[in-house]
C-alpha cells in the first residue's frame, strides 16, 4: 500500500469560539486576511476584534456576488494577501469557497468561520465554482480540508432562519442517501468509515431538529441548536471528506436536479427544501422495489418533515398538477444515480412520486 495522508478539519463550537483563534492559529503565524460576505464580516467583526490578542487582521476583504476565478484573481492581486500569514474564509458557502479557491491558488493556511448553517462547506475540501452570471462552473479540490473551523454560535443563532430550515433539508439527504449508495458494495477504510458516519447526520435532525428550528427562528442559542450546527457543518462535512464522491448522493439530490427544471422551484424553493422532498420520494421507492426501508422510517422521516414544514408532497413545492415529465428524466440521468443497489427507471420515480401523493392524503402506502 502507498503512502497516505488524510486530515480532517479540527473545530471549536460555542458562543465564544473566537476566544480560541489566538491558540490554534498563532502556530501558523502572526497575521491573517479575511475574505467574507459583508453582512458576515459586519456580524463577527466585533468578535474578532474584542477576542483576537495575538492575531492581527491586517484585511477584511468583502466578497460579493459568486464563488467565481474573477473574485479570486480580485483577490490575488491584493498585497495584503501577499503580507498574510493565513486565510480566514468568513460567512456561507460563497464566500468560504471563494477563500479556499485563494488557499488552493496561494497554498496559505486556512481556517474557516461559518455565520450561517446551511451547508456543510466549512469543513469539506471542496470548491464549487461558478460563471459571474450564476451558472455553476466547475468544482476545486484542495489537498487537505480547512484546518479549524471556528463556530460562533450566538452568530449563527442570530441570523435568518431560512438558512438553517434549508441546511436541515439537505442534511437530511446525507445518510440516506450515502447508505442507499453503498448498500451491497465492497467498501474500503474510508468509505466504510463514512458509512459508519452517516446516521450522524440523520438521528440528531429528527431528535432535536424541530426544537432547533424553534428556537434558532426564537433566536435562543441552546443546547439544540447546537447539536444541528454540529450535524449540518460537522457531520455532514466529515461524510463528504470520507466518502469517494460516486457514493455521496443518490435519488434525493438527482429529484433536486430534476426539477430545478421547474421555473416555480428556481425562484421560490431552496436547494435543502428540494432536497428533504427527495428524501422521501427515495424512500419510498426503496420501500416498494427492495423493502428494505420499512413503513416506520418513512413515516418519520415523513412526520419530521411536516413538524417543521419542509415539503412533503408536489402542493408544498407549488408542483400539483405540473407536467413532470422531464424532471423525472432529468432526474433518472442524474450522476447521483450512477452507483445504486438496482437500476432506477423513469416509470419507478413517476410510481413513488405518485405513492408519495396517496401517502400524503391518506397516510398508507
Ligand atoms: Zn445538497
Amino acid at each position: 500500500m502507498e503512502d497516505f495522508t488524510f486530515d480532517f478539519p479540527s473545530y471549536t463550537i460555542g458562543k465564544d469560539a473566537y476566544k480560541k483563534v489566538d491558540e490554534i492559529c498563532s502556530l501558523y503565524g502572526k497575521k491573517a486576511i479575511v475574505i467574507g460576505g459583508k453582512r458576515a464580516i459586519s456580524k463577527a467583526k466585533p468578535y474578532l476584534e474584542r477576542d483576537l490578542k495575538k492575531i492581527s487582521i491586517i484585511k477584511y476583504h468583502v466578497f460579493q456576488g459568486e464563488a467565481s476565478f474573477e473574485a479570486c484573481d480580485e483577490i490575488l492581486g491584493l498585497k495584503e494577501l501577499s503580507e498574510a500569514d493565513m486565510i480566514f474564509g468568513l460567512g456561507g458557502g460563497k464566500a468560504i469557497d471563494t477563500a479556499k479557491e485563494v488557499q488552493i491558488k496561494t497554498g496559505k493556511p486556512l481556517f474557516t468561520f461559518p455565520t450561517i448553517a446551511a451547508t456543510c462547506a466549512a469543513s469539506t475540501k471542496i470548491a464549487i465554482t461558478y460563471y459571474k452570471t450564476g451558472e455553476s462552473r466547475t468544482t476545486l479540490k484542495m489537498t487537505r480540508p480547512p484546518i479549524h473551523v471556528f463556530i460562533n454560535t450566538e452568530i449563527i443563532t442570530n441570523a435568518p432562519s431560512v438558512y438553517f430550515y434549508a441546511g436541515i433539508g439537505d442534511t437530511l439527504g446525507k445518510h440516506y442517501e450515502v447508505s442507499f449508495s453503498c448498500r451491497g458494495r465492497e467498501l474500503d477504510y474510508l468509505n466504510s468509515l463514512a458509512l459508519q458516519l452517516a446516521p450522524m447526520s440523520a438521528e440528531p435532525l429528527i431528535k432535536y431538529g424541530f426544537k432547533a428550528y424553534n428556537d434558532l427562528k426564537n433566536k435562543n442559542n441552546t443546547y439544540e441548536v447546537s447539536q444541528i450546527i454540529l450535524d449540518i457543518i460537522i457531520s455532514t462535512g466529515y461524510v463528504s471528506i470520507l466518502i469517494d464522491h460516486k457514493y455521496n448522493t443518490a435519488l434525493a439530490h438527482a429529484i433536486y436536479y430534476g426539477l430545478t427544471l421547474q421555473d416555480v422551484i428556481k425562484e421560490k424553493h431552496l436547494h435543502g427544501e428540494v432536497v428533504s422532498y427527495g428524501v422521501l420520494v427515495q424512500l419510498v421507492l426503496d420501500h416498494k422495489y427492495s423493502g428494505e426501508i420499512s413503513e416506520e422510517e418513512i413515516k418519520k422521516v415523513f412526520d419530521f418533515n411536516k413538524s417543521i414544514k419542509l415539503p412533503t408532497c408536489l402542493k408544498d413545492l407549488d408542483l400539483e398538477g405540473c407536467d413532470l415529465k422531464a424532471s423525472i428524466t432529468k432526474a433518472k440521468n442524474n450522476s447521483g444515480l450512477e452507483v445504486v443497489p438496482y437500476k432506477i427507471s423513469e416509470e419507478m420515480i413517476e410510481d413513488a412520486i405518485n405513492i408519495l401523493e396517496k401517502y400524503n392524503k391518506e397516510g398508507c402506502l
